[in-house]
């Protein structure tokens, strides 16, 4: 292209931007309302961990490796390891509830400081599913091992086959096989995100999904930028709740964009949430559809956003192990 016809080109881009009220010469290049509000990068923020929902225990695992000064995704692993292992948690590994067919299919992904990233969605017999994510992502080229797959190659890392229906879990299954309903689950998925005392900031989201699910059913939880997203030049956002909308707004990688562009962690949980309920109104109509939303700066800031009441959080900082509900926006 010559010369001229790329400075005209230029030109006009420059026009059209300042006529949007994007960008005009000699102003600083903001497409973000937010930019400037909010700088990320201001000051070391370790250590910190929070987990969606009442997760105390396992803020309390994450923040054991932090105050040792430990590496945050053994924070955020060992952190995600006590709901998987909980079987009175209906959402979470052992003792998760199982598919419409009695399956119990888990669903997890892990990410580092680096942007490196590992997934395991409808693996079923591992206890801890995040442990097979994070070898997923050490030990493979893929970010992503799926099913029969994500097991052969569990078993062949070491991992125990085991059968993870609990009889709480079984029964609450034969029941619903009775009324027969196919009704939006009761939450508990743990998302956590881990800023260690070496300002690196990690995150681990597992589950055992959407109750009754379709069998094959993956949601957002073991997906990069649905249900967890971590950069660590910024921050880092997981979620939970009803995955199909996380899934079509990927609402962690959105969260995380946000926070660059100049929006607090707050600001950017609200905008994710806001943005779902903007894009689907019938979701928000429906009284039991729930999605609830975390974020953690790396100037260890943190935000949390539910679609309704009922959403809470836990936070390990300064020492002190919190629970919280988180504000909402119906
Ligand atoms: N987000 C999870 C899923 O859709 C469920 C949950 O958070 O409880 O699989």
């Amino acid at each position: 292209m010559s010369n001229r016809r790329q400075f005209l080109n230029r030109s006009a881009l420059a026009a059209l931007a300042a006529s949007l009220g994007l960008w005009a010469p000699g102003k600083s290049q903001a497409f973000s309302p937010y930019r400037k509000k909010h700088n990320p990068n201001s000051s070391k923020g370790g250590p910190v961990a929070i987990a969606t929902w009442d997760n105390r225990k396992a803020t309390e695992a994450a923040w054991n490796v932090l105050s040792k000064n430990g590496y945050a995704l053994d924070a955020a692993e060992q952190g995600a390891w006590i709901p998987e292992a909980d079987p009175n948690d209906t959402s979470v590994g052992y003792g998760g509830f199982p598919d419409r067919d009695g399956f119990v299919t888990l669903d997890a992904c892990v990410m580092d400081e680096h942007s490196n990233a590992g997934s395991v969605t409808f693996l079923e017999h591992i206890l801890h599913p995040v442990s097979v994510a994070r070898k997923v992502m050490e030990k493979t080229p893929h970010v992503m091992l799926s099913g029969e797959g994500a097991l052969q190659f569990a078993l062949a890392e070491g991992f125990q086959k085991q059968n993870l229906l609990t009889e709480t879990a079984r029964q609450a299954w034969e029941k619903w096989k009775k009324d027969n309903g196919y009704t939006p689950p009761t939450h508990d998925t743990i998302g956590i995100l881990a800023l260690d005392q070496q300002n690196r900031i990690c995150g681990a989201c597992t589950t055992s999904g959407w109750g009754f699910k379709m069998r094959g059913r993956v949601g957002d939880s073991p997906i990069i930028g649905a249900g967890l997203y971590v950069d660590n030049e910024v921050g880092a956002a997981t979620a939970t709740g009803q995955g199909e909308l996380m899934l079509k707004t990927l609402s962690s990688f959105m969260i995380v964009e946000l926070m660059r562009g100049g929006a607090t962690p707050q600001e950017a949980c609200e905008e994710a949430v806001a943005r779902i309920a903007k894009k689907f109104p019938g979701q928000v109509e429906n009284g039991s559809v729930q999605v609830g939303v975390l974020a953690l700066a790396r100037d260890g800031h943190h935000g949390a956003y539910g679609l309704r009441k009922g959403y809470s959080y836990a936070l390990f900082q300064h020492g002190e192990n919190k629970h919280f509900p988180a504000t909402h926006l119906v």
